[in-house]
């Protein structure tokens, strides 16, 4: 009998594609053991550039940064926010925790079962996971949160460490079903809405980093449109994800989760709003950033990718909770760098250099020519494929002579 093609090894999934032989080399070539046992139906992997935010200060201490991010001009615009900064970053933070659900759709009054089982429900989460007691995490509380009139979610608290938790949280959540069977619960997953991961990250900026007081002002300003327009407001997140979202890759954390909590945050006054606030305070430019955020330093794929775990020795040796701040610290000063270029002038003149790179090595430019294509290209007024390819041809012309 046949094998199903998920029970096929990567090289004979790549046979059963419709690929020319170049490719499906190039697929093979890039394959990995480890990788291969991450995902279902493997064939191989995708490289995304990773570059750092060199020397950023966070509170008091100095990182580098991995970012890993396809879009050219991000990890630019990280480093020039990170110059633009005048002190250190400083993190606020209070105890982390994840948030477990079960979920209940048939108006149930659960206050008096959870006072008489209080106990009860400590212990089996305890049972449940009981490693992460003796890493001095684990339950810490929960509480009744009525979603609708019928609609009903106990959340429970639970601490996960330096783990992200999602697995953590969902086998102590299936442990507790039982006790509850007699509600009915819907069932029980973790919530990827961490408003009990809140981190704030905060920095001083000097008018003069910013080109300005009448810069500075601006910079206030764009920002307080983000506060009023959803249309400014995705666009500035955006930005502020191509910082968080590239270290949060990088490290091999779940970004799908991070985005997806950080958006509801952005949400949570009723409209989306930007999430980043910028003011002027005591003759200086001041920034804030507040999101819920859940990385982990171990488990999940970052414990299985040595990719990831090379990644988080760039950072040095952190913990979960340093690791929340120094990743927001970038998206603050990714935040920073693309108001900045806004306000004096548009991000066009510094984006293009990096997009020309692209634009060399899609018309056919080697490594050693990019430069010169560039530099050519970035006093034109008007760029495309073909003139990118005249240029090159060109040099190569003038390289013959
Ligand atoms: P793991 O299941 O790998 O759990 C982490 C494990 O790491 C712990 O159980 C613990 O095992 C070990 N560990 C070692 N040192 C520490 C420490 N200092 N602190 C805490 N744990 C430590 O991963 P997570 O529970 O973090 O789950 C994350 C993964 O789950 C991610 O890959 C995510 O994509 C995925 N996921 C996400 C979902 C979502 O977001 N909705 C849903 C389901 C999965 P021990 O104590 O035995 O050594």
């Amino acid at each position: 009998m046949s094998k199903k093609f998920y029970e096929l090894t990567p090289d004979d999934r790549l046979l059963e594609l419709s690929l020319n032989e170049q490719t499906r080399q190039a697929l093979s070539n890039r394959q990995s053991a480890v990788n291969a046992q991450l995902v279902e139906n493997y064939i191989s992997d995708f490289r995304v550039p990773i570059g750092v935010v060199h020397d950023i200060l966070v509170d008091g201490k100095r990182y580098s940064v991995p970012m890993a991010v396809e879009e050219p001009s991000v990890i630019a615009a990280a480093n020039n926010g990170v110059k633009m900064l005048s002190d250190s970053v400083r993190v606020k933070m209070s105890r982390m925790a994840m948030i477990g659900q079960m979920m209940f759709s048939n108006a149930v009054d659960l206050s008096s079962f959870i006072l008489t089982h209080r106990n009860e429900i400590f212990e089996i989460a305890k049972r449940a996971k009981p490693s992460i007691y003796q890493r001095g995490g684990g339950l810490l509380d929960f509480k009744i949160r009525k979603v609708s009139e019928n609609e009903t979610s106990l959340d429970f608290i639970i601490d996960t460490k330096d783990a992200m938790g999602a697995n953590i949280v969902n086998t102590i959540m299936e442990a507790e079903l039982v006790l509850f069977e007699q509600f009915k619960p819907l069932g029980v997953i973790l919530s990827n809405y961490a408003t009990n991961q809140l981190v704030t990250v905060s920095a001083a900026v000097e008018f003069k980093q910013v080109g300005g007081f009448e810069v500075a002002k601006k910079i206030v300003s764009l920002n307080h449109f983000s506060k009023n327009d959803p249309y400014r407001a995705v666009t500035e997140n955006k930005g502020i994800f191509n910082g968080i979202s590239a270290v949060v890759l990088a490290t091999g954390n779940d970004w799908r989760a991070v985005e997806a909590s950080g958006h509801a945050y952005a949400s949570r006054n009723g409209q989306y709003q930007g999430l980043a606030t910028w003011t002027i305070v005591d003759n200086k430019l001041h920034g804030e950033l507040t999101l819920p955020i859940s990385v982990g330093t171990v488990g999940g794929a970052i414990s299985a990718m040595p990719d990831a775990k090379q990644a988080l020795s760039i950072i040095g040796n952190v913990g979960a909770d340093d690791l929340r701040g120094i990743i927001l610290s970038v998206g603050l000063a990714q935040n920073l760098a693309a108001l900045k270029a806004i306000a004096s002038g548009g991000i066009q003149r510094g984006h293009m250099r990096m997009q020309y790179r692209a634009l060399a090595m899609q018309v056919g430019a080697h490594s050693d020519e990019v430069i010169q294509v560039v530099s050519h290209l970035i006093k034109l007024k008007q760029v495309d494929a073909s003139i990118a390819e005249k240029v090159l041809m060109e040099i190569r012309n003038e390289s013959k002579n």
